[in-house]
């Protein structure tokens, strides 16, 4: 499982969705928490950079993500998380402020990989405030949260089952940004352009 964090975190920045020191990612395993690393670039992390707590939040191991209050609630709240990515997917959080959020929802249902999503306020990344509302958003049976300004998580079997929901969650967003707002018809903003055009 320590293998599978790395990996995923070498991949979440790969595909844009985490910056060199940003996001973080953990597993549930055998009651103690297994979790990505505070400050290390996320894309050469190793099995042993993985830090362990306990539920409680007692360090057993390591350095973990200044996020990790986000992932003990989650695994206290909702039962059925067993794996929790946290990403800063761009055109996810592009999307969501221009208020198209019911175009994520009717993409989800598209979806399979991501059954609904929840928007979560602007809360201090770190603080407990954010872990609980982010906790609540999930323990609805949704398996996606975004953080409004900020990123988004999802929850997974293992953490390859939550890195498919973060994929899919901005692959829908990206499509619906490049698709444009629904009932937007081709030609619009060039004919806009052109009556506003001096002259
Ligand atoms: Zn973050």
């Amino acid at each position: 499982m320590r293998e599978a964090l790395a990996d995923v975190m070498r991949l979440l920045y790969q595909r844009g969705l985490i910056q060199i020191k940003g996001g973080n990612a953990s597993v549930l395993s055998g009651g103690l928490v297994l979790i990505t690393p505070s400050q290390l670039p996320k894309h050469s992390l190793k099995a042993e950079d993985i830090a362990v707590l306990d539920l409680s939040g007692r360090i057993l191991e390591g350095r973990p993500s200044s996020e990790y209050k986000l992932h003990l609630e989650i695994y206290k709240r909702v039962p059925r998380a067993k794996a929790v990515v946290h990403a800063h997917p761009p055109h996810l959080l592009a999307l969501v402020e221009r208020g198209m959020r019911g175009e994520v929802d009717m993409l989800m249902e598209a979806k399979l990989k991501v059954k609904c999503v929840n928007l979560v306020p602007p809360y201090p990344p770190g603080s407990l405030e954010l872990a609980v509302a982010a906790a609540e958003g999930l323990s609805s049976g949704c398996n996606a949260v975004v953080l409004a300004r900020h990123g988004a998580v999802t929850i997974g079997e293992d953490p390859y089952d939550a890195l498919d929901a973060m994929e899919a969650l901005e692959d829908a967003a990206k499509i619906a940004l490049l698709a444009g707002p629904p009932g937007f018809e081709p030609g619009t903003f060039g004919s806009a352009g052109r009556r506003s055009d001096p002259g």
